[in-house]
């Protein structure tokens, strides 16, 4: 499964194959269910930790199809649609919202799992419904938005794997309403004499800016930011500001503060620190590069290593964002 996984971790699937429509997957939940397997789902494994051995069928989810309407702005696509594909051609048929979104790796089947998110706006902020198929019981379900209960890079659908989605539901924007009050937007379009950018400047500008940032997997394997950005009190963040004066902060609507998990691990001095072949990227401290052999758990004993050194350090539990696929 090294080809199926962005970190590129050592791992075999018992069982394997590609799903291409809905009838397929109807196949399956009835074959995994009389066999009593374990059903594993991926995409294109941008977000997961695959273990050495994965019991049970794994199937990837190769939905694919962009329908637009039937009303303005609606757009319902195959859960194996590729992210980045989808904004572009959205931005193509003139509708708007997804360009913050850019560049972001996976399927759209993936997306609402953790809700998606970057530069100031997430999938939940254009999200309709979507439909699974529910595994236990072959039951095709529409969810509405209320019903996923999308939160910060969480949903219903994160740690289960009783759903499978085979399509999703957005609705767009037909008038172009930029969102550029992320730090380094506006400096970005500035620095590239763009003065009222449209929908496919901004989508240009954001991919520049992650190109910049982020390793690319293809040349160096990883899963994107490892940790979430810890939601604290404010209480909290006056303490840490005693150690950590450059802290960033950002307001939350409950009256909590984000913080910036890269900023704490880079004041930790933990760039460049590694564990056999993996390596807390020298560039970006929230992501982990795989520059060889590694299995899960190499990524477990680093993982462990990163949030001990941060609670002694913070009293902080930094979450894991990538899922740990089970073995059994
Ligand atoms: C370089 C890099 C940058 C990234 N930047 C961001 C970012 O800015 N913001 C962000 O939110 N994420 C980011 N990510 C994480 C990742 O791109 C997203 O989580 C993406 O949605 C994962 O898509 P995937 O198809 O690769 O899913 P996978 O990794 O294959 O699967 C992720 C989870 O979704 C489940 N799943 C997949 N498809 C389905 C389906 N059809 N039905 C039910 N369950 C399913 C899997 O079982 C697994 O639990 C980044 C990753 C990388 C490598």
């Amino acid at each position: 499964m090294r080809e199926f996984n962005t970190l590129k971790l050592n791992s075999r699937a018992e069982n394997f194959c590609c799903i291409t429509n809905e009838a397929e997957l109807e196949r399956v939940c009835d074959f995994v269910q009389k066999k009593s397997l374990r059903l594993n789902i991926i995409g294109t494994g941008s977000n997961v930790i695959l273990p050495e051995t994965l019991s049970g069928l794994t199937i990837k989810i190769d939905i694919r199809g962009i329908r637009y309407g039937p009303t303005e702005g609606m757009v319902s696509i195959g859960a194996g649609e590729n992210w980045h594909g989808l904004v572009l051609d959205t931005i193509n048929h003139n509708f708007s919202g997804l360009e913050n979104l850019s560049l972001i790796p996976g399927t759209v089947g993936a997306a609402p799992i953790q809700n998606i998110g970057a530069y100031g706006v997430e999938l939940s902020d254009f999200f309709l419904s979507l439909r699974a198929i529910d595994v236990s019981t072959g039951d095709w379900i529409n969810f509405a938005k209320s019903d996923c209960k999308f939160g910060y890079r969480d949903s219903i659908f994160r740690n289960s794997s009783r759903y499978v989605i085979s399509s999703v539901t957005l609705k767009l924007h037909s008038e172009f309403n930029p969102i550029l009050n992320y730090p380094g937007v506006k400096e970005a379009l500035e620095f590239n004499n763009i003065q009222s950018p449209n929908a496919q400047d901004l989508s240009n500008i954001i991919s520049k800016i992650r190109e910049s940032k982020l390793p690319n997997p293809k040349r160096l394997p990883n899963v994107g930011s490892f940790f979430k950005n810890p939601i604290i009190s404010r209480d909290k963040y006056r303490e840490l500001k005693r150690d950590f004066d450059n802290l960033p902060c950002w307001e939350q609507p409950d009256g909590m503060v984000k913080i910036s998990a890269a900023n704490i691990l880079d004041s930790l001095g933990c760039k460049g620190y590694s564990e056999g072949a993996l390596e807390v990227s020298k560039s970006h401290s929230l992501v982990i590069v795989n520059h060889g052999k590694a299995v899960e758990q190499d990524v477990r004993n680093l993982v462990g290593k990163l949030k001990a050194l941060v609670y002694e350090r913070c009293g902080i539990q930094l979450i894991v964002e990538p899922i740990f696929i089970k073995s059994h």
